[in-house]
């Protein structure tokens, strides 16, 4: 079939592996899952060289996002296998006495995941953890874009797992649209909404599940902390005289410890090439200078003098985006609005951690998931008007709250939608197994991580079973009126 000749052949056998049973077995799973953990070990090297090669990634990024990420889940999934894989009792009506019932979860069959380049070994190894721990076979679709991270993959997991039952299929689109027309019992995507429509289309024709893991534009609300009037009492000694002073007046730890988060969230998170990260953020207009502020003096502190010769900040992906973030800047009147950085160098597909305040609203970078190191600040008469600002646009994978404002957190969780909502940090939603990761709306379908990701890529099964001793006559027919009476 089409140009990739072996491939329904290659796909038939591992729909034959699934049947034979083999996947099912816990043994198997685990020794997978094991397998995994061992190429984490033992290929480390190998994995941070080519996140360095791809995307500039540091390794200490490397490290926290994927490497000690994937090693995380995979411990977790160890540990709670046999409870996840174990089923669940449940009741019955008391029309059908003298039964028991539960509920076991079986695997789907055949995935296949589609992964992204922006965490190419933390996207296609996360919601593979599931797929092997909840028993099927796999075939993984890494990102073309990130080609030294899907060589890795792509070598390496035939060697550590059962190629027999988890197979990588390398290539672009035309790869992606020939593994579509195939039947799958799942399919797990992450990446844009415009591919992720092609894929619900393509699930359509076999009814095929579908979990799409998109993106969108992440706002952060940063209220002023604490508010200009909180009573704060500061000991000085002033010519031996110890002076108290009420009012702080100054930028608090609060401000700063928020600031550092925000910043770490955009140009700290794949310098802001990250689904969760922070796309822009949402401040009081008399609050704004001081942000800025702050933002300035703390890029320095990240950064440096100079971020161009930093090794902490990602390099942009490939020429495609770096032009496509240019464009974004180019509008005049949204270059006019740059209060920090601006600079790019496309040799070295770096983009300088840049701050705009107040660009129009209609202009791309406001539009479209900015996807880059570019941090517009849009301000407000008051922070209670986020609410609104944020209910006008398409619900998004995750929104961040900065506030000490317990009413405004509540009004924030209670009048908002969104995949996740943090208050008072960034992205650390992401590696909480504890927590389902996924989106609402157009920020995606589905969720994963811990045993969420399990039940992803499980069918629950009702499974019920009845004694032949007795039935109540009502059940059946004839419904004879004159029976009630006797
Ligand atoms: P993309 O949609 O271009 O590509 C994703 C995958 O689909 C790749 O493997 C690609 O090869 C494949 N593909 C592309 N065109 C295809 C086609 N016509 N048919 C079949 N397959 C095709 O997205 P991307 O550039 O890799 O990722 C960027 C987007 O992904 C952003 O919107 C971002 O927010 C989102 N994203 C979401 C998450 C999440 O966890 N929710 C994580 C990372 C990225």
């Amino acid at each position: 079939m089409g140009s990739f000749g072996n491939m329904e052949r290659d796909l038939e056998n591992m729909r034959e592996c699934f049947r034979q049973g083999r996947t099912k077995e816990a043994t198997w799973r685990k020794s997978q899952l094991k397998g995994l953990l061992t190429l984490m070990k033992e290929k480390e090297q190998d994995i941070f060289k080519a996140l360095q090669e791809d995307l500039g990634k540091h390794y200490i990024e490397a490290f926290r996002d994927e490497i000690g990420t994937v090693t995380k889940s995979l411990n977790t999934a160890l540990e709670s296998l046999k409870g996840w894989m174990s089923g669940r009792k449940a009741k019955l009506p008391k029309i059908a006495l003298l039964s028991t019932a539960e509920i076991v979860p079986e695997p789907l069959g055949l995935v296949l995941i589609f992964s992204s380049w922006n965490f190419p070994f933390g996207l296609s190894l996360e919601p593979l953890i599931g797929a092997i721990a909840a028993g099927n076979a796999v075939v993984l679709k890494p990102s073309e874009l990130s080609p030294a991270c899907a060589s890795v993959l792509a070598n390496n997991l035939p060697r550590y797992l059962d190629r027999k039952a988890v197979k990588v299929f390398q290539g672009g689109q035309a790869v992606g649209e020939e593994l579509l027309q195939h039947k799958w019992d799942k399919i797990f995507f992450t990446g844009s909404a415009r591919v992720g429509r092609l894929i619900m289309s393509a699930a359509a024709k076999h009814l095929t599940p579908v979990t799409l893991e998109l993106g969108g534009k992440c706002p952060v609300v940063v209220d002023s902390l604490p508010s200009s009037w909180e009573a704060k009492a500061n000991f000085n000694l002033n010519n031996d005289v110890m002076v108290i002073c009420l009012f702080d007046f100054f930028p608090t730890a609060n401000q700063k410890v928020a600031v550092k988060r925000v910043l770490v969230g955009k140009f700290g998170a794949c310098a802001g090439q990250a689904c969760i990260a922070v796309d822009y953020v949402l401040a009081e207009k008399n609050f704004a200078p001081t942000l800025v502020e702050l933002m300035k003096v703390t890029i320095k502190e990240m950064f440096g003098e100079n971020p161009k010769e930093t090794s902490s900040i990602s390099r942009i992906i490939n020429k495609g985006h770096f032009l496509r973030l240019k464009n974004l800047l180019k509008d005049p009147k949204v270059e006019a609005s740059i209060v920090h950085g601006g600079s790019l160098d496309e040799d070295n597909l770096f983009i300088e951690p840049t701050i705009l305040v107040d660009p129009p609203l209609e202009a791309a970078i406001m539009t479209e998931e900015i996807f880059g190191p570019l941090l517009p600040i849009i301000t407000l008469e008051k922070i209670e008007d986020s609410v609104q600002f944020i209910n006008s646009r398409s619900k998004a994978l995750a929104i961040y709250c900065f506030t000490k404002n317990k009413s405004f957190e509540r009004r924030m969780v209670s009048d908002t939608s969104s995949g996740s909502i943090l208050f008072n940090d960034v992205i650390i939603q992401y590696i909480a197994d504890t927590l389902p990761f996924g989106g609402v709306g157009e920020s995606g379908t589905g969720r994963y991580h811990g045993k969420f990701s399990f039940d992803t890529f499980s069918h629950e099964r009702a499974i019920g079973r009845r004694s032949l001793l007795t039935d109540f006559w009502f059940r059946f027919p004839p419904w004879n009126i004159h029976k009630l009476l006797l």
